[in-house]
């Protein structure tokens, strides 16, 4: 990844502010963050599952996903508090067991299982 082309800041015309580079910008930069984040996470919590152990490498890494304890994907401290590492499968029943928890109370026992 090469970052060649970068537009230099010049100052020259006091002319109207171009909206438009500064939305691109500003794009650019949240995906900048949402890339490092995830690589961020990987680094400190390691090519590993959270919840089953399952570990990963370059072929499959992409099945590892960086979950928000708290919800809030904006809210990512760089110590790592709020990320965990889980497989593609534990994240998704991460997600379910929480949105379906309030309604399925109650309901016979555990559907799927494996
Ligand atoms: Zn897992
Ligand atoms: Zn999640």
């Amino acid at each position: 990844m090469t970052r060649s082309f970068r537009p230099s800041r010049r100052r020259r015309s006091p002319g109207p502010v171009d909206v438009d580079a500064v939305i691109r910008e500003a794009q650019e930069q949240a995906r900048v963050r949402a890339r490092d984040y995830r690589a961020r996470s990987l680094e400190l919590h390691g090519w590993i599952c959270g919840r089953c152990a399952r570990e990963f490498d370059e072929k499959n890494l992409y099945l590892l996903t960086v979950h928000h304890k708290d919800g809030n994907h904006e809210n990512n401290p760089s110590d790592g508090s709020n990320w965990e590492n889980l497989c593609a499968d534990c994240h998704e029943a991460e997600h379910t067991r929480g949105r379906l928890g309030d309604y399925l109370r109650g309901s016979p026992g555990e559907s799927r299982r494996r």
